[in-house]
Formats: structure tokens, sequence, C-alpha cells
């Protein structure tokens, strides 16, 4: 019986790997641009590694991830996300010595045991940016702009910004909402959706960003966390006000969305989101926010910290939705065919020369083959030339070699090949 792929994965294949390169590259060099490095951190981690920064009670940690133990015992989860595992790190390694701004970028697979959908999946991949060490809003303000040209930078252009903050742990400021909030849902149960009823009374927060009209009414009529924030004796309020003008400084274009929070029970003060036209139900591109206990709670100093996370499946779809995406058609490279025996030998030697000189290079083994269906697969291929090496020309030292797309001819002096074909592709 044929064994395929895992519920909820996929293969990414050569056609679609060149979209998935160029969407990368792109951002590894606006990722620099901003002065971020690259973090490669592994994708198994200690349980306990999540069940502390992302909380266990969060949607994640209780249902979503791939946990197992390793042999003798410890248990070992698929990391779901990447900022827990780079805080990590960055306790781990001392990156805060002399008090410096660590930038780090990661791009690689995260897991989450999700039912698999239209933009979710169980094995997605995320490139995400994280600014530990600094507690300033102009700190947010840059990573929100970083995610902001990282879209544009990729081709995608339809996208809103949607942005909040979820106050702190002061006890003027969220704590006090949450109070108030679990207060005034006590009589609004029955009108919740049942998952919210579920949420109650330990995830009431997740209860503010449900989109379900029925439980939309109930939080609108309830406490305002905007109010309390602005309001409250920590410098929460103030933090917001300053992270909306230097957006606006900046040319950044945003929406206060009052309900937002984020699913993660690390973030404090600025969440955000990126909503993305075209995506259905699955919208969210990417999202992320501010999580200034985050580095003391696994153990580090006490340092403020921002990130932020792009899904690239579902900004892959974005940019197919908007026809941003297309497969880019073959450009060049070469395909060395062969009219018998004699032409083997030099095939050899002038496909690793083409191979150096950059050229893409493919060649018939087969000697036996048809010369029709050998330019047959060079058109399969997409490729731009053929290279015919006979009997009757090794005897000449010429090649001919046939140009697909102009579709013409010409027959070279070999020593000549090498050099025609590596200008002929640039
Ligand atoms: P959602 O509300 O869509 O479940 P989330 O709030 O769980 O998203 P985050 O944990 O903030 O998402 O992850 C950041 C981004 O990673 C999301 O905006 C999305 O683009 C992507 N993402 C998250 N989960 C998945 C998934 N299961 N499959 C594909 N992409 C995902
Ligand atoms: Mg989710």
């Amino acid at each position: 019986m044929e064994i395929k792929t895992v519920r909820g994965m996929k293969d990414i294949l050569p056609g679609e790997v060149a979209r998935w390169e160029r969407v990368e590259q792109s951002a590894r060099s606006t990722l620099r641009a901003y002065g971020f490095e690259e973090i490669r951190t592994p994708v198994l981690e200690a349980t306990g590694l999540f069940e502390r920064a992302i909380g266990q009670a969060t949607d994640i940690v209780s249902k979503e991830m791939y946990t197992f133990n390793e042999r003798g015992g410890a248990s070992v989860s698929l990391r779901p996300e990447a900022t827990a595992s780079v805080c990590r790190a960055y306790v781990e390694h001392h990156m805060n010595s002399e008090g410096a701004l660590a930038k780090l970028y990661l791009i690689g697979p995260m897991f989450r045991t999700e039912r698999p959908q239209a933009g979710r999946q169980r094995q997605f991949h995320q490139i995400s940016a994280e600014a530990i060490g600094c507690a300033h809003p102009l700190a947010d303000v840059e990573m929100i702009t970083l995610l902001s040209d990282l879209l544009i930078g990729a081709g995608a252009d339809r996208f809103t910004l949607l942005l909040n903050s979820v106050g702190c742990g002061h006890e003027t400021c969220r704590a006090r909402f949450v109070t108030l909030f679990t207060q005034y849902l006590k009589a609004h149960l029955p009108s919740l959706c049942p998952e919210c009823r579920g949420r109650y009374p330990k995830r009431v927060w997740r209860i503010l960003d449900c989109k379900k009209e029925g439980c939309r009414k109930v939080t609108r009529g309830g406490p305002s966390l905007a109010e309390h924030i602005r309001t409250a004796a920590c410098d929460c309020g103030r933090h917001f006000e300053t992270v909306q003008k230097g957006l606006k400084a900046s040319g950044v274009a945003f929406q206060i969305e009052p309900c937002l929070v984020r699913g993660l029970d690390y973030y404090t003060k600025t969440a955000f989101e990126v909503v993305a036209q075209g995506l259905g139900a699955q919208d969210a591109v990417a999202a992320g926010g501010r999580y200034d206990g985050l580095v003391e709670l696994l153990g580090g100093p006490q340092v403020g910290g921002v990130g932020m996370a792009i899904g690239l499946e579902r900004l892959m779809l974005a940019l197919e939705a908007g026809g941003k995406n297309a497969a880019e058609e073959a450009k060049g490279g070469v395909y060395v065919a062969l009219l018998g025996e004699s032409g083997v030998e030099s095939a050899l030697h002038f496909v690793r020369k083409l191979r150096e000189g950059g050229v893409p290079c493919h060649m018939a083994f087969e000697t036996s083959r048809s010369l029709k269906s050998q330019l047959r697969e060079a058109d399969r291929l997409k490729l731009r030339s053929v290279v015919m090496l006979g009997e009757r020309e090794m005897e000449r030292q010429v090649v001919t070699v046939k140009d697909l797309v102009a579709r013409e001819q010409k027959e070279l002096p070999i020593r000549e090949l090498v050099a025609y074909l590596t200008r002929a592709v640039q």
C-alpha cells in the first residue's frame, strides 16, 4: 500500500520552491537592512519551555502540541512557534551581555495539531523576528514597520494592519480589566458560544476576540479594555500612544482593533495582526506583539522584547489571490543531447565546464534514445538550448546548438561552446 504524507503536512514541490525561495530571499535582504541576524534553533524543545512561555491554559499548549516522551522519559514537544525558542536561546547564550539589543530572525517549520483546512496545516512555516532587550515603544514601531516592509517586499499589497494594546499585569491595567470583565460575563454566559463558555472563567481573555456575532455583542457591552489601559497607573497608555505616533511618522497605515488579543499568554502592551484580502476564514498572514515578562520567566534578565511572525503558507495564498505569485518561466539552461556513443566523453567534459560556469545543465545518459525524444525532454524541462554531440560533429570538432526559444540552430567550433553558452544564459 502507498504511504502518504501525514495529515495536515504538505510537500512543497520543486515548481513551488522557486516561489518560496523568492519570498525568503527578499525577506532576508529586508531583515538585513533592519539589522536582524539569523538564528536557527532545534524544532524539538523541552515541553516545559512552551508550558511556561506560552501558558498551560492556552489552546496551543493544552490542545495543539506534538508532545511525546524521549527514550528515557523527558517530555519534549515540536515547536508550535518561534518566540519561546528564541528567548530560550537568548538566555542560554547570554545574548544580553553589555545590555545590547538582540535582533534575531528565524525561518522554519512550526507544528500544531490543528484541524487542517485552507490556510491551516499541522506543519506550517514562519518567518519570525524578535527584538529582545528593549522596552521602548520605538522598538515596537520598528518591528511593525519591518513586518510591513517584509510583506510589501514579498509582493503583497492588499493587507490591513490591525493594532491594539493588551496592557500589562499592573493592578490598575489588564489585571483590573480581567477581574471586571469576568464579573460582567457571569450574567451573560448563556449568550456566549459554547467555545467561549468553555473559556470561562480561566481564559476569559480569548472571549474578547471571538468572531461570533453573539459573543461580540456581549463583549461590546462590557468594560472597555482600551479605556482601562488609557487610564491605568502604569505606562501602557503612553506606550501605546508613542507606538501610534511612530507608525504614522514612519508612514505605516494601521487600524485600531479594540478587541484584538493574542492566544499566547506572554503578550503585553502592543499586539498586532495583519489580515489579507482574498484568504477566506484564515485571513491572518502575520501577527505579533510585545512580551515584556517573557525573558525573565525563562530565567533570564528583566528585559523587554517584541516580535512578529509571518505565516508563509498564508502569505503564498495571499500572493496567489493577488495574482502576484505566478510560476516563473524558466529562463535558461542547457540540454546536452547525445547522438551515439562517441559523444559521451566530450559531453561529460562540457557538462562539468558549463556547470562550473553556473549554467544549469542536463545531460542525456542513454545514447540509444532518439534525438526526438531527447528534444522533447529538453522542452519539458523548459531549457533554452540543446547541444548536440554526435560522431560527425566530433570528427569535425564542431557542435550544433539549438535555441529552443528563438527556434534556430547553429554550428560552433567545439572550443567556443562553453564561452558561447555561458554568455547566452546571462
Ligand atoms: P490563527 O488565529 O489563524 O489560528 P494564530 O493566532 O494561532 O493564528 P500565531 O500563533 O500568532 O497565529 O502565528 C502567526 C502566524 O502564523 C499566523 O498569523 C498565521 O499566518 C500562521 N499560522 C498559525 N497557525 C497556522 C497553521 N496551523 N497553519 C498555517 N499557518 C499558521
Ligand atoms: Mg491558531
